[in-house]
């Protein structure tokens, strides 16, 4: 096995055994290999090891690649990182879900860059867990109006929550709070069900808090090539 091949196996089974710790089947859970700064031969090597599911935080990067590997059938590509209101429309072009709308005017950018005939496109709402703005997310108390904005845009569909663990605070602790902001968001919408969350240093705090879709990096592809 490639040294990629037996980390993502490796990876493969600590996740499942955290979901059966958690009482939780591993076929609920979408593990999702974030390649950022990676070139797309990389994402060409795991898709041929049968990952879909890959994230990418910046545009330019994402419509990159998505192009350079057109060829390659089924890959998912997931927008992780914060998204600029100028950049919607080409988030929106290279996106399959977009895990990270924080803002009502990013909401209504993408949906403006709805064209038609285009497939409703998935998105999560996510909630800053920290007291800094500028990590990202909707403060909690925007959650709800967040969400309410999506559920409102026709060529969005509300799947669920998605937030970082802050750096300066035990996993769990900050997951528990997700997982009660997750419930609000499900009050307004009661199929965005999903909770994105759990990189590769917390993805077993996550899966047990309820995480669906994890985000993991480093642990599978190793360490990114520094960018600037
Ligand atoms: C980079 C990134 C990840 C993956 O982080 P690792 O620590 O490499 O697993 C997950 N989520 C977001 C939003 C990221 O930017």
């Amino acid at each position: 096995m490639t040294s990629l091949a037996s980390r993502l196996a490796e990876v493969d089974e600590r996740i499942a055994a955290a979901a059966r710790s958690a009482g939780r089947s591993p076929a609920e859970l979408t593990r999702i290999v974030v390649t950022k700064f990676h070139p797309a031969s990389l994402v060409a090597e795991l898709h041929a090891l049968g990952v879909r599911d890959v994230g990418e935080n910046r545009q330019q990067e994402l419509t990159a690649k998505r192009a350079e590997l057109d060829g390659l059938s089924g890959l998912r590509w997931h927008a992780i990182g914060q998204v600029q209101t100028k950049k919607a429309r080409a988030v929106r072009r290279a996106a399959d879900a977009v895990h990270s709308v924080d803002r009502v005017r990013l909401v209504d950018a993408l949906e403006r860059a709805a064209e038609s005939g285009d497939a409703p496109l998935d998105v999560f709402a996510q909630v800053n867990l920290t007291d800094d703005p500028g990590r990202g997310g909707a403060a909690p108390a925007d959650l709800e109006a967040l969400a309410e904005a999506i559920v409102s845009s026709p060529s969005l569909r509300l799947v669920g929550t998605m937030a970082v663990a802050p750096l300066e605070e035990h996993p769990a602790v900050a997951f528990e709070r997700l997982a009660a902001h997750a419930a609000r968001v499900r009050s307004i919408a009661p199929d965005a069900a999903a909770i994105s969350a759990g990189m590769s240093h917390d993805f077993a705090e996550a899966v047990a808090a309820g995480a669906t879709h994890l985000r993991i990096g480093t642990a599978i592809t190793g360490q990114r090539p520094s960018r600037d």
